[in-house]
């Protein structure tokens, strides 16, 4: 055999017919005795001439919202309230606020996400003058920290009469004597005007030589405090998620199809929600058409992500209705029995190229729903198409979930469970109807379940944990040879980006293998 000029080796490759593995539909149709899920394939490796941090995961969330981190946490009962909306969104994603709740409820977490200031603690604990020290010494017990202002009413909006600190309270022996005796009356106080920056109201704390500055409004009514403590630990959020004018974080909730679910949407919306989720196991339905429908009328600027759906005929139906977005999935989430109950699903990887590759002709951005275990699934959901991809499983455990940490076998837990477990559905009949509208349930007299209820180790928290997923998809994006979300999809689509089909036995190679024991450290 001849030996051929290794100078001349990239020009030879012309001899092939086509480039090393497979194109995107290919890849799909290499599958056409069964759906491929992410664990299925692989993406091949093209050459790297920039540096991770050169990848931009700027993307689409819905036609007008645009984030800069593909990352949503999912609208589930263990996963998103407020606390993990607001890191969300100040990490460059967006949280989806459940809706197994009350609607007043629900309103409510969306105006703490929308007033949410970096620096500023917008909800304290707040306390009344006739509170006793015993209770302030009780309430440092559980709370972990001593300052509280002291307001009227005893509540956020009241008229601020002092503020009340662990030098007040600590070496008094009287528990039975009211915080008003012993508090810093507001006379003596430095106060902040509400609107203040939060570079002039670290000024003042410096000034007032206290770690916390009460800040009023022009009637004296407490609005919240800055911390010095916090401000010390205040990280910068340049990714931060924000309305355009309003600077606010930007802020999903979750709906269902009822008519009792519109007067919903008229709360969340006076609430300043900036994009809905109709939420709902199989968005291909007369009650989510009809529902999307009277949005877009009543509605016109808010951004709908309607779903979900798997197959092109539903995702048509759903982009004439007036959607902003679609999301895909059904049966691929870690909670989920759907396909073992209903025989109904698609294997994700599957469903994210085929509703993708139909609606981003329509200029509908996708979401892909459910089965995200790691980064390379992100990665390989992005390459199939979708624009985003929603996480409930991964994200849970985090500190930012709503819920408490418990032991069990020497392991600090906390639970996670499906919106169609028989527990979230059972919760709801008895104050709302989040779970059986998902699953068209509510006239129900024994409840199906689609899902189950369980718990995940502690994560730590998101603040960590997204940054790792962030970077570590650049480095992904990096390692495919591709600067952008955008250049992904143009690359997928033109047969640049290749594919290789995974057998069950080369699942097995690209796991750890062949060790004794081993630790897996995710990262710092
Ligand atoms: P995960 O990220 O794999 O844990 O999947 C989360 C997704 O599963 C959610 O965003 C929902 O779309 C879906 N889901 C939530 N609860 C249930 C359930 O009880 N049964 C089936 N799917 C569910």
């Amino acid at each position: 055999m001849t030996v051929l000029d290794a100078s001349k080796a990239t020009e030879y490759l012309k001899d092939y017919k086509s480039k090393d593995g497979l194109d995107i539909k290919s890849l799909i149709d290499s599958a056409n005795f069964g759906g491929l899920t992410y664990n299925d394939f692989l993406i091949l490796p093209r050459l790297i001439d920039f540096p991770a941090s050169n990848v931009n995961l700027e993307t689409k969330l819905t036609k007008k919202i645009s984030l800069k981190s593909p990352l949503l946490s999912a609208p589930m009962d263990t996963v998103t309230e407020e606390q993990m909306a607001i890191h969300m969104s100040l990490l460059g994603g967006i949280g989806i606020l459940h809706h197994n709740c009350t609607a007043d409820d629900q309103a409510e977490m969306v105006k703490k996400v929308k007033k949410y200031e970096n620096g500023f603690i917008n909800d304290p604990v707040v306390i009344a003058p006739e509170v006793t020290v015993g209770e302030v010494k009780k309430l440092k017990e559980v709370l972990g920290f001593t300052t509280f202002p002291v307001t009227e009413n005893g509540q956020v909006g009241g008229k601020l009469v002092g503020i009340i600190t662990s030098r007040d309270v600590q070496f008094h022996d009287d528990d039975k004597s009211t915080v008003k005796e012993v508090m810093t009356k507001a006379a003596d106080l430095i106060t902040g005007k509400k609107g203040i920056k939060l570079d002039e109201g670290n000024a003042l704390l410096r000034k007032s030589k206290k770690g916390k500055l009460p800040i009023v409004d022009e009637e004296g009514n407490f609005v919240s405090l800055i911390s010095l403590t916090d401000l010390q630990k205040n990280q910068s959020y340049p990714l931060a998620s924000k309305s355009y004018h309003s600077k606010q974080l930007l802020c999903g909730a979750s709906i269902g199809t009822l008519q009792a679910d519109r007067e919903r949407l008229a709360k969340l919306v006076d609430a300043g929600v900036d994009v809905v989720v109709i939420d709902s196991s199989n968005g291909s339905s007369l009650f989510q058409i009809e529902m999307l429908k009277y949005i877009k009328e009543t509605y016109p600027e808010l951004q709908v992500v309607a779903g979900n759906v798997v197959t092109r005929e539903q995702a048509a139906l759903l982009i004439e209705a007036g959607a902003d977005a679609l999301k895909i999935g059904m049966g691929s989430g870690s909670i989920c029995i759907t396909q073992e109950v209903m025989a109904c699903g698609r294997p994700q990887g599957t469903a994210v190229y085929a509703v993708s590759e139909f609606a981003n002709k329509f200029g509908i951005p996708t979401i892909a729903d459910g089965g995200i275990g790691n980064i390379g699934h992100i990665s390989k959901a992005l390459a199939l198409g979708a624009s985003c991809v929603m996480m409930g499983g991964l994200l849970a455990g985090t500190s930012e979930t709503p819920g408490e940490y418990f032991y069990r076998d020497g392991k600090r837990l906390k639970s996670y469970r499906g919106m169609g477990s028989i527990a979230a559905m059972q919760q709801t009949s008895s104050n709302a109807n989040a779970s059986t509208s998902r699953y068209f349930s509510e006239a129900d007299k024994v409840l199906v379940a689609q899902g189950v209820s369980g718990s995940v180790v502690d994560k730590g928290s998101i603040s960590k944990f997204i940054p790792y997923l962030y970077n570590g998809l650049q480095h992904s994006l990096q390692d495919i040879g591709i600067q952008s979300i955008g250049e992904l999809r143009e690359k997928v689509y033109e047969g640049e980006v290749r594919f290789e089909f995974r057998t069950a036995s080369a699942q097995l190679e690209g796991g750890v293998h062949g060790l004794h024991s081993y630790e897996k450290t995710l990262h710092n």
